[in-house]
């Protein structure tokens, strides 16, 4: 095919990384049972780039088997995860910290990111991803001489390596100090700005509400709620929403 015939194909393929309106990750009806506890319900999400959407719920309300389907660590009973980039690879490109974030306790911290970017088809500049997440000094530092918010952040920084569209963020918050999680929040909110669209859990109500553009209240397997912080906290209620937080506010 030479590119005066592209040109003039009536059928040409979609470019997968057009921007457009298309959503940057959509879930449409998952649904997912654990034997018989149906944790998923036939559930929907649609999340632009450059949004925040935030999802809270009680433990064990299935945030967390949430994110792994969006992240593609694994495949719901039923529905479909849309990632709208693709890597030079084809493959689609979503961020991932795990709720339990594992590293080799041997590495350095440089060398656990190093380790995760052999696996982007991308240039990382790990010294770079430990400058956005606050850990510069800490390069040379063995993983497992870390303290647990410093090993949070590293999680959020392998999220981070080779620069994805889409990042979901498991409880990133959870076990920092308040100062560190303000400092969570300012990474998050700048990977927005920098047009990523982001999916966290998180029992953090304050900085949920000021840096979600949703917040979605997932309860029984099924959404409750789906809308901006602050109709949510209408809709739902200030003290239904507390307990929708957990215990750990
Ligand atoms: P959350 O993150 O909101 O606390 P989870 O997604 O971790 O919720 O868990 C939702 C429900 O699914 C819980 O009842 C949990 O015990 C169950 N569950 C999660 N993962 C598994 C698994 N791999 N096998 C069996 N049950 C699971
Ligand atoms: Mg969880």
């Amino acid at each position: 095919n030479t590119d005066a015939d592209a040109s003039a194909d009536p059928h040409p393929e979609p470019d997968p990384n057009a921007e457009g309106d298309r959503p940057a990750i959509a879930a449409a009806d998952l649904s997912h049972a654990f034997g018989d506890v149906d944790v998923l319900d036939g559930v929907s999400l649609s999340v632009a780039s450059g949004e925040i959407v935030a999802l809270v719920g009680p433990n064990g309300s299935g945030k967390s088997t949430l994110l792994r389907f969006l992240a593609r660590v694994r495949a719901p009973d039923e529905g479909t995860v849309t990632v709208a980039s693709t890597d030079a690879g084809g493959r689609a490109r979503v961020g991932y910290l795990p709720q339990q974030p594992g590293f080799r306790a041997g590495f350095s911290a440089a060398d656990a990111l190093e380790f995760y970017a052999q696996f982007v088809d991308e240039d990382v500049n790990v010294a770079e991803v430990l400058e956005r997440v606050g850990l510069a000094d800490a390069a040379d530092r063995r993983v497992g001489a870390l303290s647990g918010g410093m090993t949070r952040l590293l999680g959020l920084g392998r999220a981070l390596v080779g620069d994805p569209a889409v990042v979901v963020l498991d409880e990133p918050a959870s076990g920092l100090d308040p100062g560190m999680v303000e400092r969570l929040f300012d990474i998050v909110s700048a990977l927005a700005d920098a047009g990523v669209a982001v999916v966290l859990s998180s029992h953090n109500l304050g900085p949920v509400e000021r840096t979600a553009d949703r917040v979605v209240v997932l309860d029984g397997g099924r959404f409750v709620a789906d809308d901006d912080p602050r109709a949510v906290v209408e809709s739902v209620g200030a003290a239904d929403l507390q307990t929708a937080f957990g215990d750990l506010v």
